[in-house]
């Protein structure tokens, strides 16, 4: 199989694996409880977590671990919004994560928030103007994420958290698909508050982290005996939590080569794929865009027939989003860069992993030559 899915997920590490074993087998300890086997559990916990804290560039205390991404947004979203003291209106971009788009609706629909959506332009980049014209003096919270997951473009980030900054607006990121390619520390980005999720680095699937600046206060999404600082309650899953640092340690001192290396990879491919595939369209940014994001609409088409096609010879992509599979409906986020619905309908996702190869993109070009034929002359 050639894997280009990394976008959706990752397998998970040996090394993250052979990490976490000893908290799932013999030192099972619950980290609150008084006693060797707890205390063994405690004491991995804090490592994992300063681990991540020397990582996203904050206090150990400043990290808050969650069940995933999704988690880490809802947490971010809910919680800074509903603690804050000023104002009930909350602005985003228009291609946010369903993660932070259904909080930030939770908040529009249950507690009284307004909300702004910032336009994008027509490679989905956040303009500086439209952003400061957003913000008002009643607003609670801006959250604006580093890289989209399905057209892999980078926003500005540090220059838009100033941004708000400058108007006392807390600022809230989701780098889920950024972490594992871009730095991600809270100090570079000078943002408040940041969400990544393990399974995207090489960790399990249902672990991900919101680390937020101690300043910040932050009402609680999930209730209980007080774990995370009082900030997330549930018995901490420790042994996801080693398997996260365990996947930071090994892939971070690898970013910027593999990174560099992925760049040239898929700009290579890009360029065989606008060639070679007839209608070709690239989506998103041709600079600003994640190193392993390749991401098209095929005119003519159907995504989910060519993902089909692609699939019988053995490559392995999306249509769109993981998280949008199963819905018929044209991408929000392709719709919001100005692609009609019909031509949304057939985007297809190439997301590359570290460890793809050269060849491995030179078949998947050969493939979707004949794909892309195939579903075209069929309609
Ligand atoms: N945010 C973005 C940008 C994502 O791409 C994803 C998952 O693909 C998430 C949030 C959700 O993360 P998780 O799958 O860990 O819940």
């Amino acid at each position: 199989m050639i894997y280009l899915d990394s976008a959706a997920t990752t397998p998970v590490r040996r090394d993250v694996l052979e990490a976490m074993w000893p908290y799932l087998t013999g030192d099972f300890g619950n980290p609150s409880s008084h006693h060797g086997v707890g205390e063994s559990a405690a004491r991995a916990l804090t490592q994992a977590r300063r681990r991540v804290a020397d990582w996203l560039g904050c206090r150990a205390s400043e990290i808050v671990f969650t069940s995933g991404g999704t988690e880490a947004d809802n947490l971010a979203i809910k919680g800074i919004a509903l603690a804050a003291p000023r104002g009930r209106h909350i602005v985003l971009s228009a291609i946010e994560h369903p993660a932070v788009v259904e909080s930030v609706d939770h908040l529009r629909r249950l507690h009284g928030f307004e909300v702004t959506v910032v336009p994008v332009d027509h490679h989905g980049l956040v303009s500086a103007a439209d952003f400061a014209s957003a913000l008002r003096p009643d607003t609670t919270l801006a959250t604006i994420m580093l890289a989209n997951n399905e057209i892999g473009t980078m926003q500005p980030i540090a220059a838009l958290a100033e941004i708000a900054h400058a108007s006392g607006v807390p600022f809230h990121t989701d780098a889920v698909q950024a972490a594992g390619w871009l730095d991600v520390r809270l100090d570079t980005l000078g943002v408040d508050a940041l969400s990544v999720s393990g399974h995207k680095l090489g960790a399990p699937k249902g672990v991900g982290v919101l680390a937020v600046r101690q300043r910040l206060r932050l009402e609680p999404v999930v209730h209980g005996g007080g774990q995370e600082r009082g900030h997330r309650s549930g018995t901490e899953n420790v042994a996801f939590a080693v398997g996260f640092a365990a996947a930071v340690a090994a892939t971070e001192p690898e970013r910027l080569q593999a990174a560099a290396r992925t760049t040239r990879l898929r700009d290579d491919f890009i360029g065989a794929v606008l060639a070679d595939v007839p209608g070709a369209m690239l989506t998103g940014h041709p600079v600003d865009r994640l190193p392993s994001v390749a991401s098209f609409c095929f005119p003519g088409t159907s995504g989910e027939a060519v993902l089909l096609q692609l699939e019988e010879r053995g490559i392995t992509v999306s249509s769109g989003s993981a998280c949008a599979a199963g819905s018929d409906d044209p991408s929000p986020v392709l719709l919001a860069l100005g692609i009609a619905p019909q031509v949304a309908q057939t985007a297809v996702r190439f997301t590359l992993t570290p460890t793809t190869t050269a060849d491995e993109l030179a078949q998947t070009v050969r493939s979707l030559v004949e794909a892309v034929a195939d579903v075209a002359s069929l309609r």
